[in-house]
């Protein structure tokens, strides 16, 4: 049995009286329903939002962390330094930074397995473009994805993985995958996964809104939503946690 779980991508946005503003809604309106909802905001904000959400339900996440323990790595942050901030939660290979910081699948592999190995959720992103969806390459560009990191990892570490798949032409565009084409992939990334992989929570991420989430969340393979801009509203990001549970 696999637990729903929303998570709140907020990207580059936010300020401290945007985040407590934001944050006092979601704590006050988030019952710990039987899903789980969790929020990555910037790391500049870690520190914040633990504060915040002390107490709460609602867990945290990071957007992005190091493959590295420490060291000369300007401007990254270890595993190890997200979880001092209660991170239970770190996105990897986002397409914005596979596209703006030339993360390869080889890095977001060994980001994964430096999470796993600090304990903590790695929520690996997954995604065609839309020139790949229309040269029917989706499914191939999915399986060097996935594959890339379940090789590295190993199939044993799948339960403590969470695969979000967020078609690139979606994300951020009002363009939302229709819940029939986003099963198609989720399923079969979970057959990738293997008998291994029935426990693990495989996220649609792309205009996720408060009017589309129901119906995603119907289909058997989607376990919940990786969500961008509608995270940022409260009633919106809670009604796609409702819909979730
Ligand atoms: C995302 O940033 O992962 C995302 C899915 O964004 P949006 O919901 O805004 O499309």
């Amino acid at each position: 049995m696999r637990t729903p779980l929303v998570v709140g991508n907020w990207k580059m946005n936010g300020s401290i009286s945007a985040n407590k503003a934001l944050l006092a809604g979601l704590t006050e309106q988030w019952q710990g329903q039987s899903a789980e909802l969790a929020v990555c905001p910037p790391a500049a904000y870690l520190n914040q939002a633990q504060q915040l959400l002390a107490g709460s339900t609602i867990a945290l996440g990071a957007q992005d962390a190091s493959a590295q323990a420490s060291g000369a790595y300007t401007g990254e942050h270890s595993a190890a330094m997200l979880q001092e901030f209660g991170c239970r939660f770190a996105i990897i290979g986002h397409s914005e930074r596979r596209e703006y910081h030339a993360e390869t699948d080889q890095a977001v592999a060994e980001k994964c397995k430096a999470l796993l190995a600090a304990g903590l959720v790695p929520i690996v992103c997954v995604g065609e473009t839309l020139a790949q969806r229309e040269s029917n390459e989706t499914l191939d560009v999915i399986k060097r994805q996935v594959s890339a990191v379940t090789d590295f990892v190993g199939s044993e570490a799948l339960a403590g993985v969470v695969i979000a798949y967020e078609p690139v032409w979606a994300i951020g565009t009002g363009l939302t995958a229709t819940p029939e084409q986003a099963q198609e992939v989720h399923a079969f990334i979970r057959q990738q996964l293997g008998s291994l992989g029935d426990e693990t929570r495989i996220l649609y991420g792309g205009s996720v809104k408060a009017d589309n989430a129901e119906k995603l969340f119907g289909m058997a393979d989607i376990d919940g939503a990786l969500v961008g801009g509608a995270s940022l509203k409260v009633d919106d990001f809670i009604a796609i946690g409702n819909a979730a549970a």
